[in-house]
């Protein structure tokens, strides 16, 4: 039995762009996303984050080590300011 049709209940369309055709996918979008189930949609809490992702090596480009990077490196710019003002370094 076919599922009920898209467009006569107004569901949201994929907004994919198919690369053979060119045109929009046109599956019915996942609830909450812009795109269907071929075109990347996963849910939130089934992402692996982390040390949980396989490809996780050694967390610098995670999201907790790009905030900790600028979160010392803003650190830096701060501290290098100070020196400056009270004449520790020359410019
Ligand atoms: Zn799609």
């Amino acid at each position: 039995m076919p599922l009920p049709s898209g467009e006569k209940y107004g569901a949201r369309r994929c907004h994919a762009k198919s690369k053979s055709t060119g045109k929009q996918c046109g599956n019915a979008a996942c609830l909450g996303s812009t795109v269907c189930r071929y075109h990347g949609y996963r849910k939130p809490e089934k992402v692996l984050r982390g040390k949980q992702h396989p490809n996780y090596v050694h967390g610098e480009r995670s999201i907790e080590g790009i905030k900790r990077h600028r979160e010392v490196m803003a650190e830096i710019k701060m501290l290098t300011k100070l020196a400056k003002q009270l004449g520790m370094i020359k410019e």
